[in-house]
């Protein structure tokens, strides 16, 4: 840090990492970000963690895409074989005229000659709201289908489908800071003090200040030093534990029969299912004890206010959906949703993830999670995009795309800051399909692994150098503002949408993201006395707002739901084993994350100097105990095999992991997670189960 004199201007703006969505200030001297603090915005009052504060760096790193750069007609064949220092054996520099025109050509000949859905799109929760707004506008009005789809899809997506089911909405109902207001707090399948970090900092002081702060997770992670219950069960047994929670509060009749009588729907069969799923039945399956299970159901179900909070421990399993279904259930029993204190708050990852869903980058709906199926939705649209008409069949997927590529039905792609040559299950199996597009349009700040693959590369400009809002994981709509130019000719994701759109033969006329905003409006009723205006002025406006004055609800449904005749739903949930067990071959537990210092796939944080300082190599983490089995001293190599495939990797001893278990980040190209990681998904959320693999731990040679 320094002082005044050290830079010519401050710009407010927001972290370009994860979805808490803090505020920040970037001082700017000679278009360089010098460093960063945290203002007082609503999810951070100031504070930042190391990402927020040291990490903006990637920005003015050298491997910045500053050109457009199209596929040589000499390169060698395509595959992850792309120095992105010098990229110029496989890509050459064009204009941007040239480029957008060969990009725009490629995806219009496809169109032609196979039809629109010949043509998918994978847009960004790292863009604005506006972007992923324009993107999935794009695909729909320009190709004619819903295969628009975005990393939502590999996060959240089960929570959203449960939520939208038995709530009537995706998005949390209450803010995280929420937790002020309540007793008990459960915090399940999450590590908010690695991927959450400010939000954890609420946490930590909730039960500073007395409240019982319940853990459940696989990892006995840093949040259990606060937990007055740490909770360390035994992966992909969410539903055992959560049905055995349930039981004790049938069975002892702590639910609030006058809750479930006014506000929902299915209760009775719902009590009769959940009779058989005893704590002693269930002990044996997810190993907790019934006694932890009986005190951690009576503590949750006595609390005058309480909140869960999950994560991707809980999305990212074939029964993820049952899992969110259950915490659902669990809050509709005892009655803890719509008052301050209570809620059911699923944990956002991507800095945008909730607004790029809500704007409808999602293949089965339009903006504000609007079925494509509804007659008066597709007309709705029709309306304000022209006479545009809406395909009512759902789109694909993520992983459903990857797999069309493979049965030659989707033969060209437009990819937007996403990175699925890292991303994806079984990446290797994505990697091969990338390769088999006949156009690949990516468009992106780095040179990224998915880059290779492509045909023609757009620079787009980063989050700090181009205006527009954002919406984090409390539902706050914010205001991203540009603090620097991009280098070169890299122009904001908005700018190039609207050429790419009017190059293949849409008339599209936005002179800002403001105007793109004004539009949304339009259909969106999220947004509804929230005005660009409102948002620049006040820096965050929560939705929903009651009125032009409100800043916004941070507890919604205290009334009912949006739902048939306002009541939410119990769904219940059977006991399903993960897609592949461990056995002799595969006997031990593979569970993939993040760490504190690195993003997702490494594209930004690996290039900034201080994170990777701090994390520089790849690692995984197990117990101390299963690397003295195997001969294997900390800091040295094990190999992991799955069916999928293998990799070497630096071993840390970690107390947290159980003996049978292995937690590998996924940001590290050189041991990339996802060749390991099963692509089998969960029938509802169409999400991978990238928690649970069945492992092979060896010592490598070089250990
Ligand atoms: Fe950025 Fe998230 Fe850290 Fe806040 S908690 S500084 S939003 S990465």
């Amino acid at each position: 840090h320094g002082d005044s004199a050290d830079y010519d201007a401050e710009v407010k703006s927001i972290c370009p990492f994860c979805g808490v969505g803090c505020q920040v200030s970037m001082k700017v001297k000679d278009n360089k970000i010098k460093y960063v603090d945290g203002i007082n915005g609503p999810a951070n009052e100031g504070r930042l963690c190391v990402k927020g504060r040291f990490g903006f760096d990637y920005i003015h790193h050298p491997h910045r895409l500053t050109k457009p750069l199209i596929r040589r007609d000499d390169a060698p064949d395509k595959g992850l074989n792309v120095d992105p220092a010098n990229p110029w054996t496989h890509f050459r520099e064009a204009t941007w005229d040239e480029a957008l025109e060969k990009a725009a050509h490629g995806l219009v000949d496809l169109r032609s000659y196979y039809g629109g859905k010949s043509v998918a799109g994978f847009g960004s929760a790292k863009c604005t709201n506006e972007e992923a707004y324009l993107f999935q506008k794009l695909i729909r009005q320009g190709f004619g289908h819903n295969n628009v789809d975005h990393c939502t899809r590999l996060c959240h997506a089960s929570s959203v489908a449960a939520l939208m089911e038995n709530v009537g909405s995706g998005a949390v109902t209450a803010g995280f800071n929420e937790i002020e207001n309540a007793e008990v707090a459960i915090v399940i399948g999450a590590n908010p003090t690695e991927n959450h970090p400010v939000a954890a900092t609420y946490f930590k002081q909730f039960a500073k200040d007395g409240g019982q702060l319940i853990v459940i997770d696989p990892r006995a992670q840093t949040l259990r030093r606060y937990a007055s219950h740490m909770l360390q069960f035994r992966p992909g047994t969410d539903v055992a534990l959560l049905n055995a929670i349930m039981n004790v509060i049938v069975e002892e009749k702590l639910y609030d029969r006058q809750y479930i009588e006014g506000f929902t729907e299915g209760f009775f069969e719902f009590r009769d299912h959940i009779r058989a799923f005893t704590p002693e039945r269930m002990s044996e399956i997810c190993g907790i004890d019934p006694d932890t299970i009986r005190d951690v159901a009576r503590t949750y179900a006595g609390a005058a206010r309480a909140m869960i909070f999950w994560g991707m421990g809980i999305s990212q399993h074939i029964h993820g959906t049952d899992n969110a279904r259950c915490l659902i259930s669990l809050a509709l029993l005892c009655g803890q949703i719509g008052r301050p204190g209570t809620g059911l708050h699923p944990l956002r990852g991507q800095n945008n993830v909730q607004g790029a869903s809500d704007a409808g980058l999602i293949p089965h709906v339009m903006p504000n999670y609007q079925s494509v199926t509804d007659p008066e939705v597709r007309a709705l649209f029709r309306h304000i995009w022209g006479g545009t008409e809406i395909d009512a069949t759902p789109g694909m997927t993520v992983v459903e795309i990857i797999d069309a590529i493979y049965r030659g039905e989707i033969r060209g792609m437009y990819i937007l800051g996403e990175n699925p040559a890292m991303s994806d299950p079984d990446v290797e199996h994505a990697r091969k399909a990338l390769a088999q597009l006949d156009h690949l349009v990516v468009q992106d700040i780095f040179l990224t692994e998915t880059a290779n693959f492509a045909d023609v590369i757009l620079p787009a400009a980063a989050f700090p150098e181009k205006n527009g809002t954002v919406t984090n994981t409390n539902r706050q709509v914010q205001m991203g503002r540009k603090a620097i130019s991009p280098p070169g000719d890299a122009r904001p994701d908005w700018e190039l949408l609207v050429e790419l759109a009017n190059r293949i033969g849409l008339d599209w006329d936005y002179d800002g993201p403001r105007s793109v905003f004004d539009e949304m409006k339009m259909s969106m009723r999220n947004l509804h006395h929230i005005t660009w205006n409102r948002v620049e002025n006040e820096g965050s406006v929560t939705y929903p707002a009651n009125s032009k004055d409100d800043p916004g609800q941070s507890v919604m449904f205290g009334d009912g739901f949006p739902r048939r005749a306002g009541r939410a739903k119990f769904t219940p949930a059977r006991v399903t084993p993960p897609a592949e067990a461990p056995n002799d071959e595969y006997p031990m537990i593979l569970i993939t994350g993040r760490q504190l210092e690195h993003w997702h796939t490494g594209a930004m944080t690996r290039r900034s100097a201080v994170l990777d300082d701090i994390e520089p190599e790849a690692n995984c983490s197990l117990h101390p105990a299963t690397l003295r089995k195997m001969g294997v001293a900390p800091g040295g190599h094990v190999r992991l095999s799955t069916r999928r495939g293998s990799v070497e990797i630096m071993a840390r001893a970690d107390r947290s992991v159980a003996e049978d278990c292995v937690f590998l980040p996924f940001a590290f190209v050189e041991a990339a997670a996802n060749v390991l990681t099963n692509p089998t998904l969960d029938p509802w959320g169409k999400i991978p189960e990238f928690k649970y693999s069945a492992v092979r731990v060896d010592p490598a040679e070089t250990s």
